[in-house]
């Protein structure tokens, strides 16, 4: 994928003013103003003013507890991240949320390619080949629990289930497969973190729940 352009920035940003947790201002002189989008109106915040620290602040939740998945709805408060231009943003985005800016990049040029939830899991080795023997009801509640945006995750599923084209999950509501949704539920104009493929900790819950079932 190649890296986010200013003109990538441009026709992504256009017209939306947050990504995830994320509120991005733009300033008079073509810099950008970041926060947590619950921050807006909150002058008591730590103020940063490189693309890097964004690593630091992306990587515990309120409570200190480090975040595995970065697009968990539990982005820390109370920062704001002044930055220059259009290369510090598309930096800084990267680092918040990794490789979203290239997936939304492919996904307006029609090229982004997904994967289904059966084929990541028959490709899977090791400790995880296990994964493989999860059942299609086990698909639903694990899914269901694990993927949900209130307490899961904040990406868009594009993915499905099998090669047959099934939902990956119908715990889920219609919104989660939208990529025109605020998935935050603030109802404001943001740019989808788009989920192409199972991820590595949506796996790993597979294998756990096989696990259970079989108590290998
Ligand atoms: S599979 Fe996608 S939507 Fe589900 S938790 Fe992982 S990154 Fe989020």
């Amino acid at each position: 994928m190649p890296d986010p352009t200013e003109t990538t920035l441009a026709t992504v940003f256009n017209n939306r003013e947050a990504i995830g947790q994320i509120l991005i201002q733009r300033t008079p002189l073509a810099g950008f103003v970041l926060c947590h989008r619950d921050d807006q109106t909150n002058d008591h915040v730590e103020t940063f003013a490189q693309a890097e620290d964004a690593i630091e602040i992306a990587r515990y939740d309120d409570d200190g507890n480090y975040r595995p998945l970065k697009t968990a709805p539990n982005l820390r408060h109370g920062w704001r991240l002044n930055l220059a231009d259009a290369d510090q943003l598309g930096r800084t985005i990267d680092y918040f949320y990794p490789g979203r800016l290239a997936m939304i990049e492919a996904w307006n040029q029609n090229r982004l390619i997904t994967t289904s939830l059966r084929d990541t899991l028959n490709r899977q080795s090791g400790m995880y080949r296990i994964a493989a023997k999860i059942s299609d009801e086990q698909i639903e509640e694990v899914v269901g629990n694990f993927c949900r945006s209130s307490d899961g995750c904040l990406r868009t599923i594009l993915w499905k289930r099998d090669g047959e084209g099934g939902v990956a999950s119908t715990e889920l509501p219609p919104e989660k497969f939208d990529p025109g949704f605020d998935q935050t539920g603030k109802n404001r104009r943001a740019v989808p973190l788009l989920c192409q493929e199972g991820c590595s900790l949506l796996v790993n819950e597979c294998r756990e729940a096989v696990k259970g079932e079989t108590n290998e």
